[in-house]
């Protein structure tokens, strides 16, 4: 079986509480289930033995990596909490992820959490897209939360989207859809239709001029990372789109800015471009350091690429308990794992039994018989391992870089 890495975007959302997080994570959930997959069509592997109580709650949504496909990508979402008190925790799925999502009230705008949450991003170089959330709500204001990234947090936000409704920079409850800057079109989201209706229209005269602005801003700050482009730029006052999203993948990828995106998640206002987004800027597995770790004998460093022909190496992040069984949530740095194989846990010594395999879904989990580098799965049979673990092959043993993490509250705020 042939995997495309590249194809692989393992990304967490982030948020203080109360921003959005759950209602942005299900709307995206749904949105590309729904658009993805109409109909969703039984592959023939989906277990539809859940719960139906446990369904309706959506658990999966608290599930500790859930999948969805977007475009020619397999998405995976890392759940990270929102609350300060599991900053240990937050640390944790940061490891396992390449990219985020920062979900900000428009209406709280950035909150003592969300700067513990962007800074403990920063420390793992964690590439962002932010998401400004809320702009249904009165009180609403755009460009404070784009300030008070800028300056509460030292980001640099890359403004993609604005807001249409009353006004572009102040919105309350006159708020019907954002201007796509990289278009330079209005987009509509039809709330009815939960956002399957989309429709794009010329920018409304009354947020022209700050369209414009807010456009040349864009361009500038992208044109300045190629001079190429910037000499294209200089000659004819624009850049081609497929110029401007490279250079935004390649500056969202190596810090230099956050794509920042706008919406309403409860009103599907805004969804779909975080899923082109997340496509588009974030990095895949290949675009991020490969792992490095310790012989556990030897004590020298030993690199795992993200690459098939690589030996086996995975990490522990999660272990959930459902009625069931243990799930333990893997995320495969190199080579494949495969069902019913044993794989060492260097700590213990002891060979695990890797008996299944699972991919959770929004409304189903599949069952895999092997999962490659670069993914995340959830493991059955594993008994003695424990969150923060290695899993690799014996006769290749690795203990991936041992981030201890102290069990008491680390509060940054
Ligand atoms: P979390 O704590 O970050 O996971 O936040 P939730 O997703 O649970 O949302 C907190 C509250 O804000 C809930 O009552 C949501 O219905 C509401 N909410 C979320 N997104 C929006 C939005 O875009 N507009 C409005 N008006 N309310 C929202």
């Amino acid at each position: 079986m042939i995997r495309d890495i590249s194809s692989i975007r393992n990304i967490g959302i982030i948020a203080h509480i109360d921003a959005g997080k759950t209602t942005t994570t299900e709307r995206i959930l749904f949105y590309a289930g729904e658009i993805h997959n109409p109909g969703n069509v039984d592959d023939g592997n989906t277990v539809t033995d859940f719960d139906p109580e446990e369904a309706q709650r959506g658990i999966t949504i608290y599930s500790a990596a859930i999948s969805c496909s977007w475009r020619d990508c397999s998405i995976n979402i890392i759940d990270t909490p929102g609350h300060v008190d599991f900053t240990a925790e937050v640390q944790r799925s940061l490891r396992v992820l390449d990219g985020g999502v920062v979900v900000f009230s428009a209406v709280e705008g950035v909150e003592a959490q969300s700067e513990t949450v962007w800074r403990q991003a920063d420390g793992f170089k964690v590439p962002r897209i932010c998401f400004i959330n809320k702009l249904d709500r009165i009180g609403a204001n755009f460009e404070r939360v784009v300030g008070q990234i800028t300056e509460r947090l030292q980001g640099v936000p890359l403004v993609l989207s604005i807001p249409i409704g009353s006004g572009p920079a102040t919105n309350s409850d006159g708020f019907t859809g954002i201007v796509d800057l990289l278009r330079m079109e209005a987009v509509y989201f039809d709330k009815e239709s939960k956002g399957r209706e989309i429709r794009r229209e010329p920018i409304p005269a009354s947020c022209q001029d700050v369209a414009d602005d807010y456009r040349v801003q864009l361009i500038e700050s992208v044109a300045m990372l190629d001079e190429a482009v910037f000499a294209v730029y200089d000659e004819t006052g624009d850049i081609p789109l497929a110029d401007l999203n490279r250079l935004i993948r390649e500056g969202t990828i190596t810090g230099q800015f956050q794509p920042l995106l706008c919406g309403a998640s409860l009103d599907y206002i805004g969804v779909q471009p975080i899923l082109d987004a997340v496509v588009d800027y974030l990095p895949s597995p290949l675009d991020v350091p490969p792992v490095e770790g310790r012989h556990p004998k030897k004590e020298n460093i030993e690199v795992r690429k993200p690459n098939e022909n690589e030996p086996f190496a995975g990490l522990v992040f999660k272990v959930q308990v459902d009625e069931h069984s243990e799930l333990y949530f893997v995320r495969v740095y190199s080579g494949v794992l495969k069902s019913r194989s044993r794989m060492l846990n260097p700590r213990t010594g002891e060979k695990e039994l890797i008996s299944q395999l699972w991919k959770m879904q929004a409304d189903s989990r599949v069952k895999l018989d092997e999962a490659g580098a670069g993914d995340i799965v959830g493991v059955v049979g594993p008994k003695s391992s424990v969150t923060g673990d290695t899993l690799c092959e014996a006769n290749q043993p690795i203990l991936l870089e041992s981030i201890t993490f102290p069990e008491t509250v680390i509060s940054m705020a």
